[in-house]
């Protein structure tokens, strides 16, 4: 499998990205924001757009779908639900949980339901080793995607807590967007012992390429980094009593995740 990551620069910060099968060449555009910048970069490397896949609804993961399908003849995926609500028009392919979708010959994804950041939001899973997920704004660089623009954190929760964290330690992630610096911060703010997270921090602002933030991170490494996977940790819940004195006694990881969601909501 072939990926083509896409920085587009802009105040949202979004990545798109290109899956490729390297037998045949044909493609598949992730997320697409900006038609021109996918059809270029697959032009770039000799693939051929068959197919546009959406993870969910919101306007900057669906902007590009028209005029790549228009100018590729692509077939165009998208969650059921979106596709059914008139939310994502023109669905070719609904998707849903236990589907999978095949790029080539040699690239098959399974189709995974990860509800929360919308309701209706998938992600998409490599079987290949390391496996690599394709989340959409489920879960970012130490960090997890907001539910306020038609999410519930709740939801989100058990997406994490049924499907993310038993995804296998080498896995990689694909995140919607760039909040990987801001993220970090959130960490340190939260916990500021997290050694790892102060240490990579450091390197980042030492290393800063504007033009090129590029980062890549594994499940384990969402394990050092991320609250959002730390969720019984002591430091991290004295500190959430400070904000929250009604918290309970012995809070689960369902509570502590809510409490933070909400507190990075103001971050
Ligand atoms: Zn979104």
């Amino acid at each position: 499998m072939l990926i083509k990551k896409l920085w587009m620069n802009n105040p949202l910060r979004n990545y798109n990205y290109i899956v490729a099968c390297p037998d045949s060449g044909e493609a598949m555009a992730i997320d697409p924001l900006d038609h021109g910048r996918v059809l270029n970069a697959a032009r770039d490397e000799g693939w051929t757009i068959t197919q546009v896949l959406n993870t969910h609804e919101h306007g900057d993961h669906i902007a590009g779908n028209q005029q790549l399908v228009r100018e590729t003849g692509a077939t165009l995926l998208a969650p059921a639900a979106a596709a059914a609500s008139g939310a994502i028009p023109s669905v070719d392919t609904p998707l849903s949980e236990g589907d999978t979708v095949k790029v080539g010959p040699s690239v098959t994804l399974d189709v995974l339901e990860t509800p929360g950041h919308t309701m209706c939001h998938i992600s998409l899973l490599s079987r290949t080793d390391p496996p690599h997920l394709f989340c959409g704004d489920t879960v970012f660089n130490a960090g997890a995607g907001n539910c306020h623009n038609g999410g519930d954190a709740a939801t989100l929760y058990r997406t994490f807590a049924e499907k993310i964290f038993k995804l296998p330690g080498n896995t990689f992630f694909y995140p919607g967007h760039e909040y990987f610096e801001s993220n970090l911060k959130f960490t340190r703010d939260r916990e500021p012992g997290n050694v790892a997270a102060r240490e990579t921090l450091r390197d980042l602002e030492k290393n800063r390429d504007p033009a090129d933030p590029l980062v890549m991170c594994t499940l384990d490494m969402e394990r050092q980094h991320n609250v959002f996977f730390r969720l019984d940790n002591e430091e991290i819940i004295a500190n959430l009593r400070e904000k929250f004195p009604g918290m309970s006694d012995a809070p689960n990881a369902e509570e502590v995740f809510i409490k933070l969601r909400q507190l990075r909501n103001d971050w």
